[in-house]
């Protein structure tokens, strides 16, 4: 694969004192699902000032970038990610009590911990977030969610930063939000953006209601009806309109079981595809075309993938 990085931005990345760079970092080890080739470079930032620098570098030198999360989300190439993979490190990783209802999370927070947060501060809606793994900044990108509803449901205000490296805050409203998905308003659509904090409203519990109960419950029903662990990297493909989930149609089809090397369709739940060990990306990329396509013979519907591939 072509190179997109300059040396001397290279060499800049190497002096800088507020980042931490690794070059030719295998994706595999930042991802879930333990697959894809090398970033150019993995570069984490601890703080709001040296991720401005960092993508105000970028732009001087036109170097591309893409922001990583937890990685629970992703598809990365077995060729890797030409250009920067950026994530945002401890600075972006707290959580502030705003009032006694609006709780602000950097994007680095996990959803795990949001909860955790939420069940100590007796405070609802973390629900929507419970047993979903990654980061809150993934989450929002993903519009993620449960059967209780999806994050879009409980942000207030959302915390952006530009390619230029200029701050944005945007109230929710002002978001177009989809299944799985969300767009910004027109001014800030053009650039690519980095979440770096999260405004969320959530409520205070009812009397005599045992929020940690609640929460022990939601994570063992999710770990009998979905496969856990190493190896996931959630639903594989959105569900489609209609009375039939993805899971369903897959199930239906007969792919349970099925698999392309070591990329193959869990028992358990049918729109999770597992990496059994030794999977490469194109491993997944082969069996989501087939699953589709059987799924298409044997129903007529086309399913759209919901893991995002990163290139
Ligand atoms: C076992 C398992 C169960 C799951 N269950 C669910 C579920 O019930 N519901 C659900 O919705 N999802 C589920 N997922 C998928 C996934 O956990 C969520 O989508 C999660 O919110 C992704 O967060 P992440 O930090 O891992 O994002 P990543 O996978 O790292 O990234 C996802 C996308 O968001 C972008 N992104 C990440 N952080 C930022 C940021 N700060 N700024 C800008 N862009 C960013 C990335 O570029 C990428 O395009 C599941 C995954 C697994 C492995």
């Amino acid at each position: 694969m072509k190179k997109a990085m300059h040396r001397d931005f290279a060499a800049w990345l190497i002096k800088s004192k507020a980042l931490c760079v690794r070059f030719d970092e295998p994706m595999s080890r930042h991802t879930t699902l333990g697959v894809g080739g090398p970033a150019e470079a993995l570069v984490i930032a601890d703080s709001k000032k040296a991720l401005a620098e960092l993508v105000q570098k970028a732009a001087q030198f036109g170097c591309p970038w893409q922001v990583l999360g937890h990685g629970s989300n992703v598809l990365v190439a077995d060729e890797g990610i030409r250009g920067l993979v950026i994530r945002l490190g401890k600075g972006f990783g707290r959580i502030r009590d705003i009032s006694g209802k609006t709780v602000f999370a950097g994007a680095s927070v996990r959803s795990a911990t949001l909860c955790r947060h939420a069940v100590r501060q007796n405070l609802n809606g973390f629900q929507i977030l419970a047993g979903i793994p990654g980061t809150i900044g993934g989450a929002l990108v993903g519009n993620a969610g449960t059967s209780a509803g999806h994050i879009s449901e409980i942000v207030r205000e959302v915390y952006l930063m530009d390619s230029l490296g200029a701050e944005h805050k945007i109230v929710a409203s002002q978001i177009r939000w989809g299944y799985r998905s969300m767009a910004l308003p027109e001014a800030q659509a053009q650039k690519p953006f980095i979440v770096i904090g999260v405004g969320l409203g959530l409520c205070p519990a009812k009397n005599g209601q045992s929020l940690e109960k609640e929460y022990a419950l939601l994570l063992e029903r999710r770990k009998k009806s979905q496969p856990w662990g190493p190896g996931l990297a959630g639903c594989f493909f959105k569900n489609p309109p209609g009375p039939l989930s993805a899971g369903a149609l897959i199930d239906k089809a007969g792919l349970k079981g099925f698999g392309v090397g070591d990329a193959v369709v869990s028992s358990v739940h049918a729109n999770f595809l597992v990496n059994r060990g030794n999977a490469r990306a194109s491993d997944f990329i082969e069996l989501m075309e087939k699953v589709a396509e059987r799924v298409r013979q044997a129903s007529g519907i086309s399913l759209e993938p919901e893991v995002r591939v990163l290139l």
